[in-house]
């Protein structure tokens, strides 16, 4: 594979960087990666160890002292270069993404668009790091509050975006005048040190310091946790399961550390009586069965009035039954591999459960065997009747199970059949109906940190703030003020006069 080579990827890759510097991992500890597409070796990766965690936290610590002292704005030019470098390796990267992950190559070449397009917002940022500025209630006093960076920022990243979430944190991070330090998950570590080998020439050309994007490919168990409970990490952003996350917030919150939690969801769509079933079929589907249903903002609920929910089911039927299922890489194909092998016995276990529980399989329910699924990796999309209080429907399976569940009444049952479940990432509802859009929309609509009219749960765009309530766990990414989380806010208050009033009018004299 070419593109391997254009990334810098070989069979033995290390898996620690400070950004400028590879560096070799004392410890015999090797990752074996595996394409789940064909179940074909792509290389192996040297993990850290104790000694590599400390050389990269000093080294980022060195960093941060340097970087801090660039504008922002010349922060801001060197993400714009970043960008620049991540165009010209699009094809590439996203090719690798597909291979490692699983995921279509559009979507692959998409996830690297999204990367491009963070680079470009944050480079706009880099010069609109606003505080407000007060009227002081003192004469001759100026009281404004202003932003300094926090430091070190570690981000742990799911498998299902091997890339674009890194750079959502780190290139925001980055202009705010913070250094990185990431921890990718061990299913896509390939795909992390081809970013690495991308940003290095950037950095080295800048003759930046070592230590401003760091890579530190490890265990979660092992390095995941020193980066949660290491103090000198004074940001951990999280992406990753609710069981994971909860874990990760008690530890940073243990040590009265800040996080940015982004969990996982449980997302649902509401079809009206006046919903154009015309643009909801597609999204429905897309949304449901896109990356194989491993998005965090993967539709799973499909909440159906009953006026239309026969015409829908029999709809959703015969457009899953068109669905094309295999090898990613070919364009014809709809829909590519789960992950890995845990995530095959996990949707099984579902299948099973919802069975016992009381679901109807529709369609799908079945794992893909013989020629072209020889990675054991395929499953059927799965379209399951449900009703919206069993027990596994009030989970996220991470794999392509939609539950189609019939609602009477009004819009206001809809949404509280939407709102009943622990998560609150992402929601949608279809509807020409300007008064049930509203509502949906209201402070007694949807609880979610994401709520579309008229477009599906999956797909966000960059420019809005990115993340989820409840369960979710409460972070925001990426655009609008996200950057606000990646700094530390001063108030500050200057006397230019010859008194020395107190606030609030108190009377001292000495
Ligand atoms: P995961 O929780 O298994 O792993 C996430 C990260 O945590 C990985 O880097 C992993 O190595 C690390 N980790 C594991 N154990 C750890 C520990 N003890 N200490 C510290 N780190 C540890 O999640 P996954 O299977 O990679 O990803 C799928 C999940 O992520 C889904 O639930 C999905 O909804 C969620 N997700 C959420 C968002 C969002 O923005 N809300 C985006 C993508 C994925």
């Amino acid at each position: 594979m070419d593109f391997m080579k254009d990334l810098g990827i070989k069979k033995r890759n290390s898996g620690v960087s400070t950004g400028t510097k590879w560096i070799t991992p004392t410890s015999d500890d090797w990752l074996e990666v595996h394409s789940p597409i064909d179940g074909k070796k792509l290389g192996r990766v040297s993990r850290a160890g104790k000694k590599e965690y400390e050389q990269i936290i000093v080294r980022a610590q060195e960093g941060f002292s340097r970087w801090r002292q660039i504008p922002a704005p010349q922060r801001g030019e060197i993400v714009r270069q970043i960008g620049l470098e991540l165009r010209q390796y699009k094809q590439a990267l996203g090719s690798l993404v597909s291979c490692e992950m699983g995921k279509s190559l559009e979507e692959g070449y998409g996830e690297v668009q999204e990367m491009i397009d963070i680079c470009d917002f944050a480079v706009g940022q880099s010069r609109m790091l606003y505080g407000f500025s007060m009227h002081s209630e003192r004469p001759e006093h100026r009281l404004y509050d202003q932003y300094h960076p926090l430091g070190l920022v570690g981000v742990l990243t799911a498998f299902n975006f091997p890339v674009a979430v890194w750079a959502w944190n780190a290139m925001i991070a980055a202009v705010c005048g913070n250094v990185s330090i990431w921890k990718p998950s061990s299913q896509v570590p390939l795909t992390a040190i081809a970013v690495q080998h991308i940003i290095s020439r950037v950095l080295q050309k800048n003759d930046l310091p070592e230590g401003v994007f760091s890579l530190l490919i490890g265990s979660g168990r092992t390095i995941g946790e020193k980066m949660l409970a290491d103090p000198r990490l004074h940001l951990i952003s999280f992406t990753g399961s609710v069981a994971t996350g909860r874990h990760a917030a008690s530890v940073v919150a243990g040590r009265l550390g800040k996080s940015i939690l982004e969990l996982g969801g449980n997302n649902a769509i509401i079809i009206t009586p006046e919903a154009d079933l015309k643009l909801a079929i597609p999204a429905v589907v897309f949304g449901a069965v896109g990356t194989a249903g491993q998005r965090c903002t993967t539709t799973r609920r499909l909440l159906v009035h009953h006026s239309l929910y026969k015409q829908m089911k029999k709809a959703l039927v015969k457009a899953y039954g068109s669905l094309r299922i295999g090898n990613p890489l070919d364009s014809g194909n709809h829909v590519g591999p789960l992950v890995n092998q845990q995530a095959v016995s996990d949707f099984s276990l579902a299948i099973k459960t919802l069975r016992e529980q009381g679901g109807k399989i529709l369609f799908g329910g079945k794992v893909l065997t013989g020629k072209g699924y020889a990675s054991g990796c395929y499953v059927m999309p799965t379209l399951v009747e449900a009703k919206a209080e069993l027990p596994l429907v009030q989970e996220e399976t991470f794999a392509p199970i939609l539950y189609l569940i019939k609602y009477t009444g009004d819009v206001d049952r809809a949404i509280a059949l939407q709102n009943d479940v622990r998560q609150g990432l992402s929601s949608a509802i279809f509807t020409n109906d300007l008064r049930e859009a509203e509502t949906f929309l209201s402070s007694a609509g949807s609880d979610c940190g994401i709520a579309n009219v008229n477009i599906g749960t999956s797909g966000a765009e960059i420019g809005g703030a990115f993340g989820g309530e409840k369960e979710t766990g409460g972070g925001r990414e990426s655009g609008s003020d996200a950057w606000r989380a990646y700094m530390r806010r001063q108030t500050v208050t200057v006397n230019y006069g010859k008194t020395m009033p107190l606030a609030q009018g108190i009377n001292f004299q000495l």
